[in-house]
């Protein structure tokens, strides 16, 4: 996915909340702005009149669904050019329960979101696994056929649609007027915006902030990324579905055209001009387009008599002049302003609470992984040949040779990265070749990467975190609901015990992305520690570091071991792992040149020579 996005969902800005709890000028100023907005949207019906409480209404909604797209598009990568889709078959999935069989809306609302949540699941299942262009491209596919099938379905009333749906009731009283729905809308977004809210400061929040990092890196922590996408998805399709039921009971009527593709883009539009990188953007977003809208309906038409045609090129235009000029959208522009001032305010550190259970770890010297014969071939090459070596429990293990000897394929070897041609892999005396990588993570082998790949616009904390995934079990509905609250502060605690342990405690709140490159790769130690792994496993920990970075690498290496930990490390550079490892591996051309203590491997003339050779 993160190869080759689109370019909306390339251009937002990963959101960075807050992990915790917030404290200082910056949480308060943001409480303050919220309570003037609660405060406005409540009091606008007494003051506003008729004409703007049905923009309102329509604001609320357009929110709701552009909140999804937030969700999906803007923090999870996946560009949705169908959403408006989801509104429809909620929408029309009430009209027809209400209008036919006579039932009321509350029974329609379960079913339109019952109907958007399989359908959803089913698209979602189908598509969802397509990488790169394809999946915006799936996306307008299905969003016009599912358009398409509310035309010509007779129960659906074809292009006509269902008229007369009833309006929602509460107990006797009728919310048929705009002013009396109004105040339904608005809860319910307020209820979005708080799910969403917490969604993002939480373990499944954290897993679809790290989509854009790739499969690769959520399968190191233990989670399938397919899954977190697919149940983003879902949360998404079910806030349009939410949009969809008012929408239908709002207007009592409804027809296809609100739910084709160009309604999607507007939808998409909102987001992006919101700013799809923050949770408020969607309301922004909602608030610009809609308004602009209704400005351009009243100008237009006298220009010209084409103003439905000439709409679409208006809003044509306002989209290329956003991905020009203002890519994250009104909250991006108004974020920059804000973030550093936050960062630097916040200090504060997780609560103290019970531990996350650990791991029993097994007794120093025990074999805890066993490689044999492994073989990997690519076409005619043979990039591992028949290579077997052991670690055991608190040792430091170098892989170690010079530049294409097969390292780097027999680290992927061993976490399952990529599949053997054959050979056998033990770890705690399971068989793992051939597992997923995520299933081998959740046993405790951690790894980091050669290519650092952290989530730049997260938070140090935040970052290591996602290491407890496989720890922890939250879901996003859990998460949504803050009934995850104990588990998040035991994850946040270990976190940040991890930050320390690497010393970068202190910067628990600052960016990933603002540090330099041998600090990142030590901030990836701690993510692969807050796993409590058996094993960790680095690639080329000490490639690119200056020397004072490798020392203090080194130098927190040595410490982890003394902690317990057992470490196999992949590395290129002789003179570093020499005076760090208890035991090497070296490997030349694919296959096991020598194995022993750094001294005796140092002095063997073949090492030498093979280093010799690839230095030359
Ligand atoms: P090292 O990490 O020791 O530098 P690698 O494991 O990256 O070595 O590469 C070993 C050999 O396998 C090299 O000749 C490399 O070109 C080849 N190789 C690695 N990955 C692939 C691949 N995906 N497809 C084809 N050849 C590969
Ligand atoms: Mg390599």
């Amino acid at each position: 996915m993160n190869a080759a996005q689109p370019p909306i969902a390339d251009s937002a800005r990963q959101p960075a909340p807050p992990a915790s709890g917030s404290t200082g000028n910056a949480a308060r100023t943001r409480m303050l702005v919220v309570g003037i907005v609660v405060l406005a949207i409540a009091v606008a019906p007494w003051i506003a009149g008729n004409f703007t409480v049905s923009l309102l209404n329509d604001i609320g909604i357009g929110s709701l669904v552009a909140l999804g797209l937030v969700l999906l598009t803007g923090i999870g990568g996946a560009t949705s050019f169908g959403q408006a889709a989801f509104v429809g078959i909620a929408a029309y999935a009430s009209a027809w329960l209400t209008t036919t069989q006579g039932l009321s809306p509350w029974i329609g609302l379960f079913f339109a979101l019952a109907l958007t949540g399989l359908s959803a699941l089913a698209i979602g299942a189908l598509t969802l696994r397509l990488g790169g262009h394809f999946l915006p491209l799936s996306t307008i596919a299905w969003g016009l056929s599912i358009a398409m099938l509310f035309g010509n379905v007779d129960a659906l009333g074809r292009h006509t649609g269902l008229s007369n749906i009833p309006p929602l009731v509460i107990g006797s009283f009728s919310l048929a007027d705009p002013r009396s729905i109004y105040y339904l809308i608005w809860a319910l977004v307020g209820l979005a915006f708080l799910f969403s809210w917490n969604l993002l400061r939480s373990r499944p929040g954290r897993a679809i902030r790290s989509l854009r990092g790739g499969a690769i890196l959520l399968a190191s922590v233990g989670a399938d990324a397919y899954r977190v996408r697919l149940t983003l998805f879902v949360t998404a399709a079910l806030m349009a579905g939410l949009a969809g039921w008012l929408y239908a009971h709002m207007n009592r009527f409804v027809s296809p055209s609100p739910f084709d593709v160009r309604a999607s883009i507007e939808y998409l539009l909102m987001a992006v001009a919101g700013g799809l990188g923050q949770l408020a953007g969607a309301l922004v977003g909602a608030a610009l387009v809609l308004i602009l809208k209704n400005g351009l309906q009243d100008v237009l038409p006298m220009l010209t008599q084409r103003a439905g045609q000439l709409e679409a090129v208006a809003f044509a235009v306002l989209f290329i002049l956003l991905l020009h000029f203002a890519r994250g959208g009104l909250m991006g522009f108004v974020r920059r302003i804000t973030r550093k001032k936050q960062v630097a305010l916040r200090t504060e550190r997780p609560a103290a609470v019970e531990p996350l259970a650990g791991r029993t770890l097994p007794a120093r010297g025990t074999q805890i992984l066993s490689v044999k014969g492994a073989v990997k071939r690519f076409g005619g090459l043979v990039a591992v040949n028949d290579v077997s070596f052991d670690v055991n429990a608190g040792e430091i293990v170098g892989l170690i040779g010079p530049n294409g000897a097969g390292k780097s394929t027999m680290f992927n070897l061993l976490t399952c990265t990529a599949p053997m041609t054959s050979g056998q892999v033990r770890f705690l005396d399971k068989d793992i070749a051939g597992m997923p990588q995520r299933a081998v993570a959740r046993l405790g082998l951690a790894r980091t990467f050669q290519h650092v790949k952290l989530r730049p616009h997260m938070s140090l904390l935040d970052n290591v975190a996602l290491g407890a995934h496989s720890r922890t079990t939250a879901g996003v509905l859990k998460a949504g609901l803050r009934l995850d609250r104990k588990e998040e502060a035991q994850i946040l605690q270990e976190a940040q015990r991890q930050l320390d342990r690497i010393g970068l405690g202190d910067r628990a709140h600052e960016m990933a992305g603002s540090l330099p490159l041998g600090t990142q790769r030590i901030l990836e130690i701690a993510r692969a520690l807050a796993a409590d792994p058996v094993l960790l496993v680095l690639d080329e920990p000490a490639a690119g570091l200056r020397r004072k970075e490798k020392m203090e690498l080194g130098e927190l290496l040595r410490k982890l071991r003394e902690e317990g930990v057992t470490i196999l490390i992949v590395e290129h550079d002789m003179d570093f792992v020499m005076r760090l490892v208890d035991r090497l591996v070296v490997m030349n051309f694919g296959s096991k040149l020598v194995e022993g203590v750094p001294s005796a491997v140092r002095a063997d003339e073949r090492v030498q020579a093979a280093y010799l050779g690839s230095v030359a």
